[in-house]
């Protein structure tokens, strides 16, 4: 059975059909600058993918959504995403007058999380959570393979833990939580400040001198061709990643965390690095099942394959 997946974005907004958890065709347009256009939009995206493929809306087993920022999928209404400019937008009920089929939406943290989940690196796995690491770092919590998305379906926000009374300030007006030391950004902000510690660090040369050039690789790459002073940083932002999913291990006991974003291309090198530290200091770890730690498959079909599983 197919469904139709919509990952809606900043920049773009991606439509694509699935069939069987993969994607077997998808389209693109730039975000609009308002959610009417947006949504007409996204209604021409739906109508080409069928026609193209020729296939009807009976076809189709439903239409999923992901949107960023504050989403209440009971409702269906994305309440506030000041990145695309939405405010209480009632998408799902403006479609359904549109097409005769089941229609669902939730943020795209979550979607990227059931799409992982059901088609991805937690396949085999019932409860799993997912850790984005990006600009921010998104979550999402799969129990007994469904999603858990909160009172009132808002989301969590895994990513405002706070792992450092005081620490760095977070743009959700706190300081100190994970994600302003575990998103990429905050990866970028430690190792700029260890570049300038040391100039004789091989990441210098790394990125041909400019310290603008520095991004979510540099530390990484340099570690692994012997540079001190980036495995000092590698081994910090590890600790801070690892203190968060401790945190989250000892709540929630998934039988797996699954890291998207950016940051989790550097694969096993990662996660080797924190299953190490966890298992140094994970609570009961010697006598309780132990989470492991994978990194996500989907790429960036994980937002579309994500959306059409809040209907298959
Ligand atoms: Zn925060």
């Amino acid at each position: 059975m197919y469904a139709i997946g919509i990952d809606i974005g900043g920049m773009s907004i991606k439509a694509g059909l699935v069939k069987d958890g993969k994607m077997v065709d998808c389209n693109r347009k730039t975000t609009a600058p308002t959610s009417d256009l947006a949504i007409e939009g996204i209604v021409e995206q739906i109508n080409e993918l069928l026609v193209k493929n020729s296939l009807s809306i009976k076809d189709i087993r439903g239409i999923g959504l992901g949107a960023p920022g504050l989403v209440s999928s009971e409702s269906g209404v994305v309440e506030y995403c000041p990145n695309i400019n939405w405010n209480k937008v009632p998408v799902v009920d403006i479609l359904r007058k549109k097409f005769d089929t089941e229609i669902k939406l939730s943020n795209d943290a979550n979607v990227a999380a059931l799409g992982e989940a059901r088609f991805g690196a937690g396949a085999k796995f019932n409860s799993s959570i997912m850790l984005t690491l990006g600009t921010g770092v998104g979550s999402g919590i799969i129990i007994d393979g469904k999603l858990f998305e909160g009172g009132e379906s808002k989301g969590s926000e895994l990513g405002h833990m706070v792992i450092k009374v005081g620490g760095e300030k977070c743009g959700c007006g706190r300081r100190g939580c994970l994600e302003s030391y575990a998103s990429a950004t905050a990866l970028i902000r430690i190792t700029k400040n260890a570049m300038s510690e040391d100039e004789k660090s091989a990441m210098w040369q790394f990125v041909g001198g400019d310290i603008d050039k520095v991004d979510g690789r540099t530390a990484f790459e340099c570690a692994k061709s012997g540079d001190g002073t980036a495995n000092k940083v590698v081994d910090e932002y590890v600790s801070y990643l690892a203190e968060g999913i401790m945190n989250l291990a000892n709540i929630f006991r998934p039988e797996t965390f699954i890291l998207g974003g950016g940051v989790s291309a550097q694969g096993k090198y990662l996660t080797d690095k924190l299953k190490a530290y966890c298992e140094k200091y994970e609570y009961g770890y010697k006598y309780a099942p132990k989470s492991d730690i994978v990194t996500a498959t989907l790429g960036n079909d994980a937002g579309i394959i994500g959306a059409a599983a809040l209907v298959l």
